[in-house]
């Protein structure tokens, strides 16, 4: 690597041990790259002058031309302050000061034109800029454009603040010129019209123009994703390579018989285009590794029976893998009853399967008589053994571990092929990167006849009407299900509040009339199976529930769905529980209860659900809103140690530099083209530092 950029940085003119000291622990700064590429985090452009009267349109620091036209104190002892009025053509500031008062006072002058710059604020209804900055007419063209940088308080304290960390990059900015290498091609540079590398670094923190500072962003954030996903893509490769896989050369007769004559109803056109990309993994003598992602309802159970048939069609056998027993069940039932025509043997395998009965089905896998086993966690253990298991299906793959799915590879010589669904959609750029090494599939269409779920919001004081809606639906024969957040944090208010509510429901829907069923995370396994079971059988009309219902339950008759407290929920697992109704051909309603007074962002996501049923849509609102971090979970934050792109605002980025990516692996696979040195060097480098952070293949 480049030895002017892993310079320590207490070489550097002005950092003398303290502050190399203070930069290493506050920033993690120890060399020039790292100096570099800690980069403004916003500018504030001192070329332009704002008019008092439009103070409220601007963000953050402000310039105003003007003059002093009064100076006063207020205050007394520890509250005594010192006042400027301040004026332009257009209007009124306060300027005011809370230290140095004295100092200050003879340096002001009245009725001579000035220039302050600061940060406006309001206080008591009028405009104030507190410790304004003071410019000199004279020197303030050369200002221009400034950057500013995050700092901490220990930095503030030793003088590293904005100006602070401005005044130490500035002579590196000058040290640095011709020492920086290009690292990416050639032609890619010149084809993006990007600054080169020395360029941006340069300019990013003394950009002459809001154009420049974009360039210069622009350049090194398509750097930055260039780079990560070359690594995915790299890793994909070498896993690839590494891991060869099953053939189902045939489409086979299981899958042609069901067919032709047993399908229950035309394929959409995605669970086909998704098919086919299923099958033609199957052909290629890799192992799939492959997600597929589906909106609630969208029909992914079908498709994960398909590539079943083709495995059997194909002698092998298939496992399918539901995160509850409730789930697995209705997997199976459905299955079974699909394919009762066929000569096919599909069996059940849960917690609750009983001893005997275990082992005969342990000799049937073993034996190859069963074809497809249908189970929850219980068919993942080491005592389940197959014949020739040729794919795993895993259904709602959020609720599943990595070293679940890497048990079920090893239950083959060969790993069997492994397709893993999901109904919580991940935004498309955070898809490609965050599996960026499993291919990713797309069901994008609803089957047809769907009625849209109608999505209310409603506040605390409507919930009279609320009890007169959910009798309507059952007497009208529908099924209802009310929910209460619970989390960890506040668990038993949160218990209190479910209990409250139940009770409050009992009265107003009492027996014999009305059956309620009850499901929470404090109640005994069995006992949530039971309450569930009556609910999916009908036999209650209104299921309470925290959210252990959020996945999978399919009770086509029900309606209706209350959320209590619903501003607590984030948006994806709102859209999730709504998704628990509209499976049935009746109009079904999904209610939001928040508290009278909610926050902007909860506000937001209320109105996001309102407004819309597509997941996918509803996933870029939550990344908006909360960030990738958060909504892929804390693990795989690794990988979001990006220094200035942003996958959640630069995601027409993220697809132009995979598409890039891609486009110089196909041309130079092995990176051997001399244009391509440069790039080599810093992936070899990146992979060997970066921990293995998805060890999926
Ligand atoms: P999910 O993707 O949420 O797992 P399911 O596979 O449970 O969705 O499918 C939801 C419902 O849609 C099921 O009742 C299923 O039978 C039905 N369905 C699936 N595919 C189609 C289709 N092509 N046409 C009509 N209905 C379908
Ligand atoms: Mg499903």
């Amino acid at each position: 690597m480049n030895n002017f950029l892993q310079t320590p940085i207490e070489y550097l003119k002005g950092v003398g041990p303290q502050k190399a000291e203070a930069l290493k622990k506050e920033l993690r700064i120890f060399n020039y790259q790292d100096l570099l590429e800690y980069f403004p985090f916003r500018y504030v452009d001192r070329s332009k002058f704002h008019k008092i009267s439009e103070l409220h349109l601007v963000d953050g620091f402000a310039q105003i031309k003007g003059r002093i036209t009064r100076i006063f104190d207020s205050g007394m002892g520890r509250g005594k302050r010192l006042h400027a009025t301040f004026q332009d053509d257009f209007g009124v500031v306060d300027l005011v000061w809370f230290k140095g008062a004295d100092w200050i006072r003879s340096s002001l002058k009245i009725n001579e034109e000035i220039i302050v710059f600061g940060k406006p604020t309001i206080f008591r209804g009028q405009w104030n800029i507190p410790h304004p900055e003071f410019v000199d007419p004279k020197k303030q063209l050369q200002i221009g454009f400034q950057p500013v940088y995050s700092s901490t308080e220990k930095l503030n304290r030793m003088g590293l603040n904005t100006k602070g960390l401005q005044k130490i990059i500035l002579p590196l900015l000058n040290l640095m010129k011709g020492q920086i290498e290009e690292i990416l091609p050639q032609n890619i540079v010149e084809e993006n019209r990007l600054m080169t590398r020395e360029e941006a670094l340069y300019t990013i923190h003394i950009p002459k123009s809001e154009l420049e500072a974009r360039n210069a962003r622009l350049r090194l954030k398509f750097e930055e994703l260039f780079f990560l996903q070359m690594e995915l893509l790299m890793r994909k490769k070498i896993s690839m390579n590494k891991s060869s896989g099953f053939i189902f050369a045939k489409v086979g007769e299981a899958f042609n018989e069901f067919y032709d004559k047993h399908i229950p109803f035309e394929l959409t056109g995605a669970q086909k285009r998704v098919l086919k990309e299923i099958r033609k993994d199957f052909t290629t003598g890799h192992h799939m590794n492959r997600l597929l992602q589906g909106d609630v309802g969208s029909g992914k159970t079908l498709v994960a029976l398909l590539s079943m048939l083709l495995a059997i069609g194909n002698d092998f056998q298939a496992a399918l893998i539901a995160p509850t027993e409730i789930l697995a069940t209705q997997h199976f039932e459905s299955i079974k009853e699909m394919l009762s025509e066929m000569n096919v043997d599909v069996r059940l395998l849960t917690g609750s399967t009983k001893k005997k009965d275990r082992k005969i089905l342990h000799e049937d896998l073993l034996n190859g008589e069963v074809n497809i086993l249908v189970g929850t966690h219980a068919l993942v253990e080491d005592v389940v053994k197959f014949k020739n298991l040729g794919l795993v299906v895993i259904d709602e793959q959020h609720r599943f571990g990595v070293a679940q799915r890497a048990k079920m590879r090893k239950k083959n010589t060969t790993p069997p092929h492994v397709l893993v669904m999901t109904a919580t959609p991940i935004p498309r750029t955070l898809a490609m990167t965050f599996y960026g090494d499993l291919d990713v599939s797309v069901i994008d269409e609803m089957p047809p006849g769907r009625k849209p779920i109608v999505t209310l919001h409603k506040y605390e004081s409507s919930r009279a009407r609320l009890f007169g809606f959910m009798r309507e639906q059952i007497d009208l024969g529908r099924q209802v299900y009310v929910v209460y957040p619970l989390i960890q944090e506040s668990e038993k208010l949160d218990y209190n509040n479910l209990m409250e509510g139940f009770e409050a429901i009992t009265r107003a829907f009492p027996r014999p009339k009305y059956h309620l069923s009850i499901v929470h995370g404090k109640m005994k396994p069995e006992d949530k199976e039971f309450e569930m079971n009556r609910f999916v059988k009908g036999e209650t009309q209104i299921m309470v529930a925290t959210t252990v219902i959020e996945v999978g339950v399919n009770v086509p008759n029900a309606s209706l769905m209350v959320i209590e407290s619903a501003e607590r929920f984030g948006l994806s697992q709102l859209h999730q529980l709504r998704g628990r109704v509209g499976r049935g051909a009746e109009q079904s309603y999904c209610i939001l209860m928040t508290g009278d007074k909610i926050s902007k962002d909860s506000l937001k996501r209320m109105q996001t659900l309102v407004r819309t049923n597509d997941g996918f849509e509803i996933s870029e609102v939550d990344l908006q809103l909360r960030g990738p971090g958060d909504i892929m979970g804390t693990q795989q934050s690794g990988l979001l140690d990006l220094k200035i792109a942003n996958l959640a605002k630069d995601g027409g980025l993220v697809s132009l530099t995979r598409d890039v990516a891609k486009k110089l692996l196909t041309k130079d696979p092995k990176l051997e083209l001399a244009e391509n040195a440069g790039v080599r060097k810093v992936l070899i480098d990146i992979l060997r530092n970066k921990p293995n952070w998805q060890e999926i293949a």
